[in-house]
């Protein structure tokens, strides 16, 4: 009798933390949907291209095939710099991709993938997740019909694919090179010639002479654009993208008519796209890395110091520049430099003198 006492008083205290408010729960309907979802990303892009196919599939499955995403990888229905322009005029519903790419049209949105010297993903996933960057991200494309949501990082990049050696600043200057964002302004206030290229196509690009030189992802996203075969010195770090994080956009109308729970599945189903695509790519970079130091065709090279602190220099330059010319940038890097300062505080007592017990 106690026995059941007890377990009844526990039950009751369980349910009694754990409300769920009516309203929140709909029937389930009979609705179904078909969408449509491009990425930026290369058909034979490791990673990125799985975990979107996944991310569809997890959709399918916990809907019970209420909401069908079609995905076609970048390219095959869109160009990746026009997936922005589908997803809000809704010829596609769904894009996965990042927001940096959409730099000539929402300079604010460079914020939400990634700063030169600026967050890594720990603090990318705290400010957006939790610390009010993804309210700031939404409101950003509320104008354009489109909500987004994070979907993915990648990690600290590789600093980029190079015929000559980067010994000075000047070794910089005059080089044609693939580099989006705000990475790309940095290179151009040091000398250097930024362009965009879409990811499919930076072999070609460096192989026939058209830029001398790219960054794109890392050791196992390189390779497979085979960018090792056409550039003899990989340089580190990446400093123009300490974690770049990566995007799930949603035309706002066809998001409407989706049922609550379907919205859930949704945003459940993207953060496990995230964590995904985070713990392959430090997996895969990891061991593509390892055969790469092996190989002795390439030469992996760290950009000296010197070269670094001149960079720094620059980022501050040109997103002064850059706050100064838009409100919306402005406002938005007060809200990541607050984050990001009070963050620099706790990870002084963290994470930077844990790592120092590795020197
Ligand atoms: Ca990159």
């Amino acid at each position: 009798m106690i026995r059941i006492i007890v377990t009844f008083l526990l039950l009751s205290f369980l349910i009694s933390c754990n409300p769920i408010d009516d309203e929140e729960v709909n029937e389930v309907s009979k609705r179904t949907y078909s969408w449509k979802m491009v990425t930026a990303w290369p058909p034979n892009s490791p990673i990125n291209q799985e975990s979107v196919e996944q991310f569809a599939k997890d959709v399918a499955i916990m809907s019970r095939g209420r909401l069908k995403i079609k995905v076609f990888a970048g390219g095959e229905l869109v160009p990746p710099s026009q997936a922005f322009d589908a997803v809000s005029q809704g010829g596609v519903q769904m894009a996965h991709t990042a927001s940096y790419y959409w730099a000539g049209k929402v300079p604010a949105a460079q914020f939400m993938t990634v700063v030169p010297f600026g967050l890594t993903h720990k603090g990318a996933w705290s400010w957006i997740y939790a610390g009010g960057g993804l309210a700031l991200w939404q409101e950003l494309y509320e104008p354009f019909g489109i909500v987004p949501f994070p979907m993915g990082n990648t990690g600290i990049q590789m600093g980029g694919w190079f015929n000559k050696k980067i010994n000075s600043l000047d070794d910089l200057k005059g080089l044609k090179i693939r580099m989006p964002g705000l990475g790309g302004k940095v290179l151009a206030k040091a000398g250097a010639n930024p362009v965009n290229i879409d990811p499919g196509e930076l072999y070609m690009a460096v192989e026939r002479g058209v830029i001398d030189a790219t960054e794109w992802v890392g050791p196992v996203f390189d390779k497979r654009q085979g960018l090792d075969e056409v550039a003899k010195y990989y340089y580190f770090p990446g400093w123009h993208e300490p974690g770049s994080q990566l995007e799930l956009i949603i035309n706002r109308d066809a998001w409407k008519l989706l049922e609550p729970d379907l919205k859930l599945i949704v945003e459940t189903a993207a953060a496990k796209a995230s964590l995904d695509i985070f713990a392959q790519s430090e997996l895969q970079n990891t061991a593509a890395f390892l055969e790469m130091q092996a190989d002795n065709s390439i030469e992996i090279l760290e950009f000296p110091e010197s070269v670094l602190t001149e960079l720094r220099r620059l980022t501050a330059l040109v997103i002064e520049e850059e706050a100064s010319a838009d409100t919306d940038f402005s406002k938005i890097f007060e809200a990541y430099r607050a984050f990001e300062e009070d963050y620099q505080a706790y990870r002084s007592v963290t994470e930077i003198p844990y790592r120092k017990t590795f020197e």
